[in-house]
């Protein structure tokens, strides 16, 4: 009795065991499944059908989108919540406790404008922003960046003679980038040659709290610049825009830096490239008005005059 009940007891452990070492080489689990493939990052203007007046949205936020989600799941079924969890989990925040406009300062320095001219050298992108080097619009053989990159150069040139410091950006904006005033400069596409309009947004997560004035100033301005009608949608993916993203990228703006982006118009209609492609000057006057308006930052050789005169009246 005593041998079968051993005997019982070693056929549960030899059971048991059998059990473990089969469990143990199932797991880990095998591979997950392939994922379906990623979405298309591309803003090919012809690709997409926009039948209504609204126009589609800048590929830029795609981005951002997809370095968010880490995955496709976008357009699919199975619910993305836990896997953006863990994503967030692995990345730590940059600025865990950002700054607010009560902090706001402005940057050492004489005033200082940043014009980015969107899509710019985007090949050169890190690998955090990655999806940079696939979007962008373009009409014919005319590339986004060319035409952005030539009216922030006008504006630029226009804001050095009044005594700025300018720095024309690329895609790539430098980690932690720090200026008085930030303007992105892009153009829409459509394959609706009727879509047609300008339009401004200010960052989601404005810690500065001072965009949306210089969204307002930069959309009366362009606008009065350019007689382009401006289109009231603000979009989520410009509000999004990846250089607007500190607490995501390391290759944004310092978050008390004063942002805004401007797509100018669309390339894809034969109206607004009258302007942006083929008198890119007006879209430049009409990005300065709006820099000379804002009150922080006022043309410096006019508060020179003025500091000028103030010492005259004081007998110096
Ligand atoms: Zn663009």
């Amino acid at each position: 009795m005593r041998l079968v009940g051993l005997a019982y007891v070693g056929v549960v452990v030899a059971v048991f065991a059998a059990f473990r070492v089969q469990a143990r080489t199932e797991a880990p689990p095998a591979v997950a499944p392939p994922l379906p493939p990623a979405p298309t990052l591309v803003a090919e203007p012809l690709s997409t059908t926009a039948l209504v007046p609204v126009p589609e949205e800048p590929a830029e936020a795609v981005l951002s989108e997809v370095a968010q989600s880490e995955s496709p799941t976008r357009d699919v079924v199975a619910p993305p919540a836990p896997r953006r969890r863990s994503y967030r989990s692995r990345r730590p925040r940059r600025y865990p406790d950002p700054p607010t406009p009560a902090d706001w300062a402005p940057p050492e320095g004489p005033v200082r404008i940043a014009l980015q001219a969107g899509h710019w050298r985007a090949d050169e992108a890190p690998r955090e922003l990655s999806g940079l080097k696939r979007n962008g619009t373009r009409w014919k053989e005319t590339p986004e960046w060319e035409v952005n990159l030539e009216i922030v150069q006008r504006a630029g040139a226009i804001l050095e003679e009044m005594g700025y410091v300018v720095d024309i950006l690329p895609a790539v904006v430098p980690p932690a980038y720090r200026a008085h005033l930030f303007i992105a400069v892009h153009a829409d596409g459509s394959n609706d040659p009727n879509a047609s309009g300008y339009r401004v947004a200010a960052p989601r997560g404005d810690a500065t709290g001072r965009a949306s004035q210089v969204a307002s100033l930069l959309a009366q301005s362009y606008g009065e610049a350019t007689g382009i009608p401006r289109l009231p949608t603000v979009t989520r993916r410009m509000r999004n825009y990846y250089a607007f993203n500190f607490q995501r990228y390391e290759h944004a703006l310092h978050p008390m830096t004063i942002a805004v982006i401007l797509e100018t118009g669309f390339l894809t209609s034969s109206k607004d490239r009258r302007v942006i492609m083929n008198d890119p000057e007006r879209a430049a006057r009409g990005i300065v008005e709006a820099v000379t308006a804002f009150s922080v930052t006022p043309p410096p050789a006019a508060v020179a005059l003025a500091g000028e005169v103030s010492s005259v009246t004081n007998g110096s």
